[in-house]
């Protein structure tokens, strides 16, 4: 089996260079962030602070966040049996996972679930602590980078041709915001694990990007 680590800060185009490989490659892709960001859904529609650590963790027990993929391969995600992946992607979900990620039962909640997918596929996982705790034995890890501004640019232009009125500032200062807590926190923060390949994607296209990852991989493969 091989396994493909990506991880990165909010916004490095992870996921859409993901896909793109993954399917070149006939990998199962596994967007963890989907995971974190069901768990925050249920805290926010608990109406929980992602602050109230003892309560969250005592929740976790009774949480079950499970994966299933769509007759096009895409990932669906399902927080207790609902199918949940419609309702995860706005910034105010990001945020919560970002907070009640450091919470170490809401990680334990997810590991297991992750680490089990890369021993029944070829997998390609993307998220923060993939090189550097889900996978530590991953068949390539990539660490995928790009300036702030150049993330924000790229997320405003995204919700702008979804026609989402939205302020470039206010999502810089978001990204910058989150990269601090998902980098400061005590478990599992998000690093370069020391055997990743390092790109930095803020003058690259998708394509580049993509094809830099594939040449990674056939050179040790
Ligand atoms: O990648 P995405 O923006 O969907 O992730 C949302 C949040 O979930 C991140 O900011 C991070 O705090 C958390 N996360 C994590 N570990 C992962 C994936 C995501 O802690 N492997």
């Amino acid at each position: 089996m091989y396994s493909i680590a990506i991880d990165g800060p909010a916004g490095a185009g992870k996921s859409t260079i993901a896909k793109k490989i993954a399917k070149q490659m006939g990998f199962v892709y596994v967007d963890t962030g989907a995971m974190s960001r069901a768990m925050a859904l249920f805290f926010i529609r608990q109406g929980i602070d992602g602050h109230d650590r003892e309560t969250i963790a005592s929740l976790c027990p009774s949480i079950r966040v499970s994966l299933s993929y769509d007759e096009e391969g895409r990932q669906q995600v399902f927080l207790n049996g609902e199918n949940v992946t419609p309702y995860i992607r706005d910034e105010e979900v990001g945020q919560m996972a970002s907070v009640t990620s450091a919470i170490p039962e809401v990680r334990a909640a997810l590991l297991d679930l992750q680490r089990n997918m890369a021993l029944t596929s070829d997998i390609l996982m993307d998220g923060r602590d993939i090189g550097t705790h889900v996978l530590p034995d991953a068949s390539l890890k990539i660490y995928l980078t790009a300036s702030p501004s150049v993330r924000a640019k790229r997320r405003y232009d995204e919700l702008c041709e979804k026609g989402v009125s939205c302020d470039l500032a206010q999502i810089e200062q978001d990204i910058i915001k989150r990269d601090e807590q998902d980098m400061g926190r005590e478990i599992a923060p998000l690093r370069q694990a020391e055997d990743a390949v390092l790109l930095d994607s803020s003058d690259m296209t998708i394509e580049e990007v993509v094809e830099a990852v594939l040449e990674e991989f056939h050179k040790k493969y």
